[in-house]
């Protein structure tokens, strides 16, 4: 069964042809919140053009006050996503947050279509491609979360057919989805954690990637919750595991032509990874902006105890410590599998995937207007090691022009605020007395 939309057209049509009753009118934060109201199809011609009224203090982290007018998210019809493999009759479709009738500077897809802009007005479009990672737990006794399968216990899980096997229904709902929809899953596997997975879709559009980073952590939470399970894209679980990354896959594309392939009749590249100028001095902006990157692709206080995790049971962490790039190698922050894209490494399953996209976009054009040069492969040079607190990075944040110039991209403030936010957010978690403390303080004095 297909039930994409496909053809396009008004959002009346698109859920006419896909025998659509019910509408969530979904947009995020700037935490990643998916928020949204339940429209009936019969209103949907007021919602096309007037939009869906929100409280947005009540929203969460999107620069609002008690006080401050309604939040209106008007649909964008393309993003229009049916998922009657959730509820029959239900779709849901991504909204731009406004404010008097202007987008609102705050909402995470308004800040990634004006990095998007700037992008295009040098004549340059992204693309992107996600891996989403996450962890199927039920919670213990004691309400620590275990995976969900009781079997998960091998020392080495990654791959582990039968692992991969009992999770079937649930890995095959979800897969079925995402074809439905259109998007091309084409592999699902066991991760390297106990209860851990992953499910690839195809790249598109950077907009319509992190619409569908969003779309995906809804529609497998809600799969999971059906099987009595919680999917987490929490960034580091279990102290001993693997963690899960967010990595994105990028290029950048002029007139339909891609851009990171070297010439085919230029020079061949004398570091091997045939990339073109235009792609090195791209990595280059992202490994220069590395640390306050880290401040939206890793923004919580937990994403620090992946990357700078000094082993997990495996063997392995698979998640960068210092902003190097490098060939089909895993080890670094930025690496390149082969001559179309370059995968940035840094990020978890707590980005908010269009902060994330528009941070990593806004430090590659710097590297692009700078013509910086990453330096050989393999090698940090004078960049320094990855923020080893979400403190750190949003200190590095803070410093940072070309952040901080991110965030601010569709009006002031943004940046600011999201700064305070994050500090606060550190300093919540400092303040509370965690079982380390007890064990370590207890009784050593
Ligand atoms: N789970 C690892 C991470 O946190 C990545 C494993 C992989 O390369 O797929 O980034
Ligand atoms: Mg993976």
């Amino acid at each position: 069964m297909t039930v994409a939309s496909g053809s396009g057209g008004s959002l009346r049509e698109r859920a006419e042809a896909a025998g659509t009753s019910f509408i969530l009118a979904l947009f995020v934060d700037l935490a990643g919140k998916p928020c949204a109201k339940l429209v009936p199809v019969s209103a949907v011609d007021a919602l096309a053009t007037e939009g869906v009224g929100f409280a947005g203090y009540a929203v969460g982290a999107i620069g609002q006050q008690p006080s401050d007018p309604d939040l209106m998210a008007i649909p964008d019809p393309a993003s229009f996503t049916p998922i009657p493999f959730i509820k029959d009759g239900l779709a849901l479709v991504h909204c731009d947050p406004h404010v008097d009738g202007v987008p609102w500077p705050f909402a995470p897809r308004v800040i990634l279509r004006a990095l998007l802009a700037r992008a295009a007005a040098q004549g340059l479009s992204l693309n992107v491609g996600a891996e989403v990672e996450y962890f199927l737990v039920t919670r213990d006794a004691g309400g620590r979360p275990q995976p969900a399968d009781p079997a998960d216990v091998a020392a080495r899980p990654c791959y582990d057919a039968r692992g991969l096997t009992r999770m079937f229904d649930h890995l095959a709902a979800v897969s079925t989805g995402m074809n439905a929809l259109g998007w091309g899953n084409y592999a699902n596997d066991h991760e390297d954690g106990n209860g851990q997975f992953e499910q690839n879709f195809e790249y598109a559009d950077a907009l319509t990637t992190a619409d569908r980073v969003i779309s995906a952590r809804y529609l497998i939470s809600m799969l999971a919750e059906q099987r009595g399970m919680t999917a987490t894209f929490m960034p580091k679980p279990f102290a001993d595991r693997t963690g899960n990354g967010l990595h994105l896959h990028m290029s950048l594309w002029r007139d339909g032509v891609a851009g990171f392939p070297g010439p085919d009749d230029g020079p061949a590249d004398p570091r091997g990874l045939g990339l073109s100028a235009l792609a090195y001095s791209f990595v280059a902006g992202v490994l220069e902006h590395a640390s306050a990157l880290q401040a939206v692709a890793a923004p919580t206080v937990n994403s620090y105890k992946r990357t700078n995790a000094t082993s997990t049971s495996s063997g392995a962490s698979w998640s960068p410590k210092v902003p190097t790039y490098g060939g089909n190698d895993r080890t670094h922050y930025v690496r390149v599998p082969d001559d179309q894209r370059v995968e940035l490494r840094g990020g978890d399953g707590s980005a908010n995937p269009y902060l994330a996209i528009a941070g990593a976009l806004a430090a590659g054009l710097d590297g692009i207007g700078r013509g910086l040069d990453p330096g050989d492969p393999g090698k940090a040079g004078e960049r320094p090691p990855l923020p080893r607190t979400l403190l750190h990075a949003v200190e590095a944040f803070e410093r940072d022009d070309v952040l901080t110039g991110a965030l601010n991209a569709a009006g002031p403030g943004v940046a600011e605020y999201f700064a305070d936010l994050k500090r606060e957010e550190f300093f919540a978690w400092h303040g509370a007395v965690g079982e380390w403390e007890i064990e370590r303080y207890l009784t050593a004095f």
